[in-house]
């Protein structure tokens, strides 16, 4: 029996959880039963929004927010900088008599018209029409955010242009879900799946990696608080050797911070389940229970703004860079993808009857076309100066991308391409889909592929490239857009098929058995960190675009501005300026590295290391005079004056490429740098070198 303490503690947990959110539920209480009804069908079943609603929805809103402390309301977005934006405006409004009354109308509600000049816009907006305009968002609710004393309402919100040019996150989102489940209720259609007044979502589980690092060492390294990764730094002699992290037991300081943020999550209705200690010491996961997509990403979004805020309040710093620390695993995000469809099922779970496995394998064979036709466009998503650093090492996948489908999947998609009448190793006749049943396939968790960018686990996909840093809507934009496509092209030849009188099943099976000839290449089930996978890759012809520069060139390819032109996700003049604000942002960030690189050394490592030299040099000197015959001193000098002069020379270069802009060039200096300093922290005492060092930001949980 529990005791009592424990139960009141479980009854607290379900009243407190999306007690900061404006819900459905709350809604109930708040609204009219006519009101309620209307907008639960918009977010439900994606109705388009009755605007005579709108009034009514924002005093219900406002009555609920101020009960909760609310003087402010703001439209809360997610601009392309890739984090989220907020300007609140109270509620007060004069009333004419000295006074103020509390007011927020259906206009303040559907629409915001933030003085947007400043948000990136990669020329979508010129200089005259400089407005941005912000739309209510009713699918993700709005939410409390506290403050110390107050609090302010939080209205998820799309930011768009002048012309409706997407501004933001979260429009393209919302375009191509619809766009795949536009094309997902053509496909049930075939299968005679019901799909009056349905639609279909795509599903995603964000599982974000972070580090914690004590807050003293963090104000005395200026490299994490300008560029959020350390630029020098060596490896201990203690890091992930041991392998005894990873599911460690959480010390309690730790604890105690993962509490809190649980706590908090919970009150914005966020489901947060799973969290752990990850490989390297300081590291960290959290997981939710997955969701649908666009209030997934909000809630991931809101997830990384709790994990900083909270962090502080227990003396720690959260890091979200996704190499914060070189040498060790860095932290990235992994993306859980799939679609419900019109029938309220999970179409990557494989079924119990030939006609729903007909389903879940077209969609493994869509998502096959998909993936390889496209690598190159997911690729760009995971695209940033940060990732750079993580892809490719040797704990993330490489830049190329391929699919695992796990030895059991991949035989059956084997024998789809062989056809129907021949056997399989193990006696079975050859898979007819729609006719044959599935093998089971088994839900082994220890045996799963951990090296692949893009893996089956046994549900749902898990691309497992985007940053700890980003947003995870770039890549869900590409996934379902390019999903929507490959359906499409399927759906018209099935249905051209039918048409002519072609029996259904062997259409299908045609075209199916088409795309495994010609795409399985992408399955890949292998070791994606070993060397021979990138000589096979290059064999099979796949991408591997290994930095950022190279990625973000796929992002305005003809084949990808027509597919996303076509389906109404991002129009050409939207790809170019995301083409150009991502770009910036890598030049940008880069030159800041290395500016902030160059000071450092400049400013602390080179002096150190000089008046070390002196002292050494005295010494010297001192011990020459009473004829002493030691060795250390006079190497000691040599070797720290060898390493000084040449971290000398690279500030040096390292200003000319800041002046010349080149990034790579940076890179390059940046890096040689780095060795150098390296080494001269292995030859400085330590009470004299001016950076907390590694063991000590690691180790200090
Ligand atoms: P693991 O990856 O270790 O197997 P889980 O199976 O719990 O762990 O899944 C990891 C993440 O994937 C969780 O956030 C989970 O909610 C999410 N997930 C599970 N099913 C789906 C689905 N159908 N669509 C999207 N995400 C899912
Ligand atoms: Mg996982």
């Amino acid at each position: 029996m529990r005791s009592s303490t424990e139960t009141r503690d479980m009854k607290n947990i379900a009243e407190i959880y999306g007690e900061n959110v404006f819900s459905l539920k709350t809604m109930r209480d708040y609204l009219s039963e006519k009101a309620y009804k209307s907008l639960r069908a918009t977010i439900i079943e994606g109705r388009s929004l009755d605007p005579d609603i709108a009034d009514e929805v924002a005093d219900a809103m406002k009555t609920w927010a101020l009960a909760k402390g609310a003087t402010h309301f703001t439209h809360w977005f997610q601009p392309l900088t890739g984090t989220t934006a907020e300007k609140h405006d109270s509620f007060i409004m004069p009333d004419g008599e000295g006074g103020v009354v509390m007011k927020f109308s259906g206009e303040e509600l559907i629409k915001g018209e933030p003085d947007a000049s400043s948000f990136p816009s990669g020329g979508l907006r010129a200089t005259f029409e400089a407005r941005g305009y912000t739309a209510w968002d009713p699918t993700s609710p709005a939410f409390i955010k506290h403050g110390k004393n107050f609090s302010t309402l939080c209205i998820p919100t799309a930011f768009y242009s002048y012309n409706g040019e997407a501004l933001d996150k979260k429009t393209p989102l919302l375009r191509s879900v619809n766009a795949l489940s536009k094309q997902v209720l053509r496909v049930s259609k075939l299968f005679g799946i019901p799909t009056e007044g349905k639609r279909a979502v795509a599903t995603l589980g964000a599982e974000q990696e972070y580090f914690l690092i004590d807050r003293k060492y963090f104000e005395k390294r200026i490299d994490l608080i300008q560029t959020g990764r350390t630029l020098f730094g060596t490896k201990p002699a203690k890091h992930q050797q041991m392998e005894d992290h990873y599911f460690g037991a959480i010390k309690d300081r730790v604890l105690n911070f993962m509490e809190e943020l649980d706590h908090e999550l919970w009150k914005l209705g966020i489901p947060a389940k799973t969290r752990h200690n990850e490989v390297c010491p300081a590291q960290f996961e959290i997981a939710p229970v997955f969701e649908e997509q666009n209030l997934a990403i909000d809630h991931n979004m809101l997830c990384m703004d709790a994990l900083v805020r909270i962090a502080e309040r227990h003396g720690f710093v959260c890091l979200l860079h996704e190499k914060p620390f070189a040498g060790v695993n860095g932290s990235g995000k992994h993306n859980n993808w799939s679609v419900c469809g019109p029938d309220g099922k999970n179409w990557l779970s494989p079924g119990d009857n030939p006609k729903e496995n007909a389903k879940f394998l077209t969609m493994i064979c869509a998502l096959m076309r998909a993936i390889d036709t496209y690598s190159g466009m997911l690729r760009a998503t995971t695209a940033t100066a940060g990732n750079d650093h993580r892809l490719g090492a040797n704990e993330a996948p490489p830049a190329i991308i391929s699919m695992f489908l796990g030895e059991e999947l991949t035989e059956i998609i084997e024998q789809l391409e062989k056809g129907t009448g021949g056997k399989t190793s193990k006696g079975n006749a050859f898979l007819e889909v729609g006719v044959s049943s599935l093998p089971k396939l088994p839900r082994d968790v220890t045996d799963r592929n951990r090296t692949s960018p893009f893996a089956f686990t046994g549900n749902k996909f898990e691309f497992r490239m985007v940053g700890s840093n980003q947003s995870c809507s770039g890549s869900n934009v590409v996934l379902n857009t390019i999903v929507a496509e490959v359906l499409d092209e399927i759906c018209t030849k099935l249905e051209a098929d039918v048409k002519k009188g072609r029996d259904f099943k062997k259409s299908l099976q045609d075209i199916l058995k088409g795309i495994v000839r010609d795409h399985k290449r992408i399955i890949f089930n292998g070791d994606n960190y070993s060397e021979e996978w990138h000589k096979e890759a290059k064999r099979r012809g796949l991408l591997n675009l290994r930095n950022t520069p190279a990625a973000l060139k796929e992002v305005t390819k003809k084949e990808i501005v027509e597919i996303f032109e076509k389906h109404g996700v991002l129009s050409r003049t939207e790809l170019v300026s995301r083409h150009e604000i991502y770009k910036e942002q890598y030049e940008k960030t880069i030159k800041i590295e290395a500016a902030c690189a160059l000071t450092m050394a400049k400013t602390m490592i080179i002096p150190v290391a000089v008046a070390y030299q002196k002292e050494l040099a005295d010494t010297v000197a001192s011990l020459q005079n009473c004829k002493s015959k030691a060795k250390a001193p006079k190497e000691m000098l040599k070797e720290v004056s060898a390493h000084t002069d040449r971290m000398n020379d690279l500030a040096k270069k390292l200003q000319k490429a800041i002046e010349a802009a080149e990034s790579s060039e940076m890179l390059d200096v940046m890096s040689d740098l780095r060795i150098s300093a390296d080494v001269l922290e292995g030859l400085l005492p330590e009470n004299r070198w001016p950076l907390p060092t590694y063991a000590r930001m690691l180790s200090m949980i």
